[in-house]
This record gives structure tokens, sequence and C-alpha cells, in this order.
């Protein structure tokens, strides 16, 4: 089975391991390679202190990396395709609209406006719930016009609405997992999932252990596919991809899956609990693969 990822922050791990001049083709690509991850964001994540020049930087060296790789392209004429996502736009506070676009010119095809913190354009979930700011609207409508898809995993309740009504097109919510099964600020209520589905978005369930139950509770793969079951019920397998967000490859981070399924050269668990817990291959792949392919193939 072929995977693909709307989240993997693999941007900023380039970045920090400047030294490694080719880690993305002989640290990551055994590992995609052993997990078929076929199609994946490469994210560059930016928590609320860095200035634009800061996200410039960070976006061109993951250009420049995907440029001279063998094995990843964001075209398809490589073993696997990549596009490059932006998580919190912390360093655009003003010339909204003409940042978007460099953003676009750089290959980020999926962004959200804030990671947990509270900038100029949107507001973090974990920090606070307010509407979304007159710059926050010019940059939906930006990235509407331009073609960037548009995710709201993390921003406050109120900042998703706001973005739900602002938005022409669909939303994704790329690594978020189910509020009425774990009550998570990260996680989606019953009112934004309908939304999403209504919206044609997608969600991505993420894996990660503290995003599917209590830190201490040591969730597993089958409190995973829980998740994904639930997802299934109320909107609908079309809407259903993953957003793995590994953090495994962060010193201390190890253990941050599920446990049955400790990082990418595993998740290939997924598809064979899924099948245990019968779903179709059909269903199989549409939540693996396909779903998020095609939607990301409307912007690449
Ligand atoms: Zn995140």
């Amino acid at each position: 089975m072929s995977f693909a990822n709307l989240h993997d922050d693999i941007g900023n791990d380039l970045f920090d391991h400047k030294e490694q001049l080719n880690r993305l083709d002989e640290f990551h690509y055994p590992r995609f390679k052993e997990g078929t991850m076929k199609f994946s964001a490469i994210v560059c994540c930016f928590s609320g202190t860095e200035s634009w020049q800061d996200m410039q930087e960070c976006i061109v060296y993951a250009n420049d990396c995907i440029h001279s790789s063998k094995h990843f392209s964001f075209n398809n004429d490589k073993d696997i395709q990549v596009f490059i996502a932006v998580e919190g736009m912390c360093g655009i506070k003003e010339d909204v609209t003409n940042k978007i676009q460099w953003l676009y010119n750089h290959n980020v095809r999926l962004g959200s406006l804030c990671w947990n913190d509270d900038n100029a354009l949107a507001c973090g979930a974990r920090t606070n719930n307010k509407p979304l700011t007159d710059l926050g609207v010019e940059a939906i409508q930006a990235m509407n016009h331009i073609g960037i898809a548009i995710d709201t995993s993390h921003c406050c309740e109120w900042n998703f609405y706001d973005i739900a009504k602002t938005s022409t097109k669909p939303i994704i919510a790329s690594h978020s997992n189910v509020k009425a099964l774990y009550n998570h600020y990260r996680n989606l209520s019953d009112l934004q999932l309908d939304i999403i589905r209504n919206k044609q978005g997608l969600v991505g369930g993420i894996p990660v252990r503290w995003f599917v139950k209590n830190k201490k509770e040591n969730a597993t793969l089958d409190d995973f596919i829980e998740i994904l079951e639930y997802l299934k019920e109320k909107i609908g397998i079309e809407h259903i991809a993953l957003g793995f967000d590994f953090m495994d490859y962060i010193p201390g981070m190890e253990d941050s899956n599920v446990v049955g399924m400790k990082d990418i050269t595993e998740i290939q668990n997924i598809a064979l609990k899924l099948k245990k817990n019968e779903f179709t291959d059909e269903e199989i792949n549409a939540i693996c693969f396909n779903n998020a392919y095609s939607f990301m193939q409307n912007y690449l």
C-alpha cells in the first residue's frame, strides 16, 4: 500500500541539520522507501518568534534540498513527490498578498496561518479563542486566489469558523483528531468535522499518541483506528487522510507515535489494521493515499 502524508516537519529537520548536506536522501529516503511513503508535505514550521526573513531562509533551504535530491521531486518524475507546507506565518505582519505569492513561488502549496502562537493573522487553539484578524482574512483570500490549500489544524475554533466562512475553497485539518474521542485543544469538534465535510475538505488523522489519548495512557494503533472508524461514520471515507507528524527523528521524541507503529517504517501496520477492521481495499487506499494525493493534485 502506498501512503501520502499531509504533515511532516522535514523542512525544519533539514534546516536544523545543514551540516548533513544530503540528509534528505541519506537519512529520510531509506525510511520513506521502507514505509512506501510516496507523497508528502515537507513542512516548515514557524512557532511564533520567526521573522519573515527567518521564514524565507528555511523555505529556500528546503527548496534547495528538494531540487538537488535524487529521489524527491516537486513533480512526478522521481520516486517520491513532495510539496512544501508552511505551518504558521508569524513572519507575515504586512504586505500579506505579496508574501503569500512569494510562498507560492517557492512551492508552498499548503499553509496554516498560525502554529500555537497568536500572531498578526491568526491565533492558535492552545493560546486563545478570538476572531481572525483583517490581515488573516486577506491571507485566506490570497491563498484561495493564488492556489495554496488552507490548513486549519492549529487555529482556535473562532478562527476556524472565520476561515471556513472566508475561504471559497475546501479546507484541510492536516493533522488533527476527534474531540468526541479525546478532548484535546488540537482535536476537532463534531461541528468542525461537519464543516470540513460540507466544504469538501479533508481531515488528516494523526497517530501521535498524545493527540489520540491522554499522554499517560499510552495510546495504541487500535485506539487510532477507532478515530478513523469514527471519521468514516461521521464524515465519510472521502474526507479522511493521514497527517503523521513524525517526531521520532527528534532526539527525546522517539516514542511519540502510538504503540504498534513506531515510525514511518511501520506505517503499513495501519493498512493491515484497517483491513482487519473490515475496511475494504478501496477504502484503505483512499485513506492512506488517494484522498490526500488527489486533493493536492489540484494545487500542484
Ligand atoms: Zn503541528
